[in-house]
């Protein structure tokens, strides 16, 4: 027996005949596996220039629009999310009763965001439960044009919500998955359909906590429910479809000669997406540890290159040292607490932390200060004003003591990562990643390495980010 989940991103299912291409990829997937499980985005860009619809993207700015007060926006929305829809139903899904059924359901699903809209526009606000029962929407059009698609090639398919099946917590936005009652309520829902011989497409992204309230799983959160899924199915393979030929060295779209990376370990990979690689959700490897299930990025529109494996044991070839890729993440902010006296007054870090973690900011690194004067630690540039606050708050008796200078952020930063196995044990690659920087007049605010050892992690400022990656990417190659 064996089993594959296939997850298709957005530009894989942006128009009609990107959805027709992976629905031939699906279908010759079913030859080779004895069950696959599909799971898809919501359309993304097509790659046709007229069309410039986003649909998450489009859902969510009229919902806030809404919110605002706007019912302009999302009439539009719904007019360009409609076009969008029957365009793609109209190109890819070749009965005529099926394409009547799925534009009856998308209708529905449209006519859902316009109450949902109108709602918020009469309450003027937006809540993010609010937000994730309107994000979730264009995942459950998608799904099932694709499976409209799909039985247009001759494969029994249908479309399932995963809001049925994956369970998380409450936190609206990006929720956790708890995986006992998903694994049970997947496997209830799936393993019956896939013996009855039937592929299910389910919609990625989108969940709902025990009592049924939509969540979403965070932004790009379709690679997440793929392993979600392939985790709670025991799957031999996930086969995660992008638009690009699998992981590459650098953001292409920074880097033009970026090279795709055959083998990564999980560890490198989840530290490439981590820090900033927007190929794969940071989360999607932590379901596949445990059993092991290998993935595989791959490219919707080049299926037959080889595109990225995943791995969790190191190859054995692998040469140690060596940058793999690098990496970046924009917009973010560098804070420091700092003042000669904070040497002698305990706890400094902690009480910086725990404030930092009541302001509900997740902190993406810390800098090794040399020494015990100051703490230095980088956060998203648009939660920089309420943690300042906070921290001011918080040690406003020391500043007044002089002990702290004073809490200050540097707003227009940038983290570069390169990321490579064994950094540990080769102490050369630091000095080559600072050498190159150096000789080209780039300045390192901070430092940190990653706590896996296999990423080193440099503040720059945010107009130099492009020149660092493209200048680190050399390295790469050597
Ligand atoms: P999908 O909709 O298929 O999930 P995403 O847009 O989420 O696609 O991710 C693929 C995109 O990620 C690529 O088109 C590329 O522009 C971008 N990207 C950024 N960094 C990398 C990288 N290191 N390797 C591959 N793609 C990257
Ligand atoms: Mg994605």
């Amino acid at each position: 027996m064996t089993l594959a989940v296939l997850k298709f991103g957005g530009t894989s299912v942006g128009d009609a005949r990107a959805i027709r291409q992976s629905a031939q990829i699906a279908c010759d997937a079913t030859a080779r596996y004895d069950h696959v499980v599909v799971v898809t985005s919501a359309m993304g860009k097509s790659a046709d220039p007229r069309d410039s619809v986003k649909v998450t993207d489009m859902l969510l700015q009229a919902a806030r629009a809404a919110a605002q007060g706007d019912a302009e926006s999302y009439q539009r929305a719904r007019r360009l999310l409609a076009d969008k829809h029957f365009a793609a139903i109209e190109g890819a899904v070749p009965s005529a009763d099926d394409r009547w059924r799925i534009s009856d359901e998308v209708e529905q699903l449209l006519n859902a965001f316009e109450t949902l809209c109108a709602s918020v526009r009469v309450l003027g606000e937006i809540t993010p439960r609010a937000l994730d029962a309107i994000a979730g929407l264009g995942e459950r059009m998608a799904a099932r044009i694709l499976a409209g698609a799909m039985r247009g090639l001759g494969v029994r398919s249908e479309a399932f919500d995963a809001s049925d099946f994956i369970v998380t917590d409450n936190r609206f936005q990006s929720a956790a998955p708890l995986m006992t009652l998903t694994r049970e309520r997947t496997r209830g829902r799936l393993l019956p359909v896939l013996q009855a011989g039937v592929t299910p497409v389910v919609t990625g992204f989108i969940a709902a906590t025990e009592q049924g309230v939509p969540t979403t799983l965070g932004r790009g959160g379709s690679d997440y429910s793929a392993s979600i899924i392939a985790a709670a199915l025991d799957a031999d393979e996930v086969l995660n479809y992008t638009d690009v030929d699998g992981v590459l060295s650098a953001d292409p779209r920074v880097v033009s000669d970026a090279h795709t990376i055959p083998v990564l370990t999980a560890q490198e990979m989840s530290e490439m997406a981590y820090f900033g690689a927007s190929v794969l959700h940071p989360m999607t490897i932590a379901p596949l540890l445990e059993r092991n299930i290998p993935l595989r990025v791959k490219n919707t529109f080049n299926p037959s290159h080889h595109g990225t494996l995943i791995v969790y044991r190191a190859p054995e070839d692998q040469r140690s040292g060596v940058i793999k890729a690098v990496t970046a993440i924009k917009n973010v902010s560098l804070v420091t607490v700092a003042g000669a006296g904070m040497r002698g007054v305990p706890g400094i870090a902690a009480r910086t932390f725990t404030t930092v973690a009541r302001s509900g900011v997740s902190v993406y690194m810390i800098s090794q200060a040399s020494s015990e004067q100051s703490i230095c630690f980088v956060i998203p540039r648009d939660t920089a004003p309420a943690v300042l606050d906070a921290l001011r708050e918080e040690f406003k008796e020391e500043i007044r003591r002089r002990e702290i200078d004073g809490v200050t952020s540097f707003d227009e930063a940038a983290i570069v990562t390169a990321v490579s196995a064994g950094l540990r044990d080769t102490p050369g690659v630091s000095g080559r990643v600072f050498g190159a920087l150096g000789s080209a007049g780039i300045n390192v605010f901070a430092i940190a390495q990653g706590s896996s050892e296999c990423s080193i992690s440099m503040v720059v400022a945010a107009a130099e980010c492009d020149q660092a990656v493209r200048v680190l990417h050399v390295l790469t190659r050597a």
